[in-house]
């Protein structure tokens, strides 16, 4: 199916790896030209480098910067020159017990996965409706539907996003004007992110990371991690043209696990 997205141009936040990546790579695959941004310059330029020998038809530009910062927003979309899909990401914060974080590490925890995102979207919104055509995605998390006790600094930052983009996907301004904006929540990819979260929890509890991603994979329905491939499928699906009546959703990826019936 032809997703009918080929010319369109996607800023795709922190996108040096993982499933930031994989939607790169997707939309990409799709014929569309993508701003990729990352903090560390090496991987970035590499994925950069990889993006465009796969797809020559596409320009990729690689930003080197932090998108929790308003230096690297703006760095970003300068670079882009008409942001037609935004997908927003950031790395997660890290795992611990609430009586241990100060103002601090919530500030930070809420600049990089609520207030960049929601920035991001007042900076490009209304210039994707007065052109008639608009796809954001926010990567958030499962946990915004399953709280994970230990990520708590996750748990609240994006239940504050998704609150507001449950709010201003609605507006008829957006919604009327073929802007859709969905938050897409991954339940465990097979990312740098997660090996180290394996890592952390097999070195706490004494046990073998092997035995512990066994013992999490068979918890799981599908009995197998996610790929970064199969995420930035869904990005690029609910990016595409066929999808403008598909606004203000919140779409768990994670393989069965999430036990409700809705
Ligand atoms: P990852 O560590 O594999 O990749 C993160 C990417 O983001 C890298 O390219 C990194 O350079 C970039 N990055 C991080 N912080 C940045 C910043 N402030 N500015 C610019 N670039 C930045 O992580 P991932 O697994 O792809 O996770 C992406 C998001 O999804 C994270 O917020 C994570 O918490 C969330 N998530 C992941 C999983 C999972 O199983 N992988 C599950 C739930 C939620």
């Amino acid at each position: 199916m032809d997703l009918g997205l080929k010319g369109r141009w996607a800023l795709v936040c922190a996108a040096s790896k993982g499933l930031g990546r994989g939607c790169a790579e997707a939309l990409a695959g799709e014929g569309v030209n993508v701003v990729i941004t990352a903090r560390g310059e090496g991987e970035l330029l590499a994925t950069a480098a990889a993006l465009k020998s796969a797809h020559p038809q596409v320009e990729v530009l690689a930003v080197v910067g932090d998108i929790a910062t308003p230096e690297g927003r703006a760095a970003a979309l300068a670079a882009c020159p008409q942001v037609d899909i935004l997908v927003n990401n950031a790395g997660g914060p890290q795992p611990g017990d609430f009586r241990d974080w100060d103002r601090a590490q919530w500030i930070a925890a809420l600049d990089a996965n609520m207030l960049a995102p929601i920035e991001l979207i007042k900076a490009t919104v209304d210039g994707m409706a007065a052109r008639g055509f608009g796809r954001i995605v926010n990567i958030t998390s499962g946990a915004v539907k399953a709280p994970i006790d230990v990520l708590g600094l996750s748990n609240g930052a994006r239940s504050g996003l998704t609150g507001f983009v449950a709010g201003v996907a609605r507006q008829p301004r957006l919604a009327g004007a073929n802007v859709t904006i969905n938050n897409l929540l991954p339940g465990a990819f097979d990312t740098d992110r997660l090996r180290k979260t394996l890592a952390a929890g097999a070195a706490k509890a004494g046990l073998g990371v092997d035995e512990v991603a066994a013992k999490r994979r068979a918890a799981i329905p599908a009995q197998r991690f996610g790929t970064a491939a199969e995420f930035g499928a869904i990005c690029a699906m609910l990016c595409s043209a066929q999808a403008g009546y598909l606004t203000g959703q919140n779409i768990l990826l994670d393989g069965g696990n999430y036990p409700g019936t809705f």
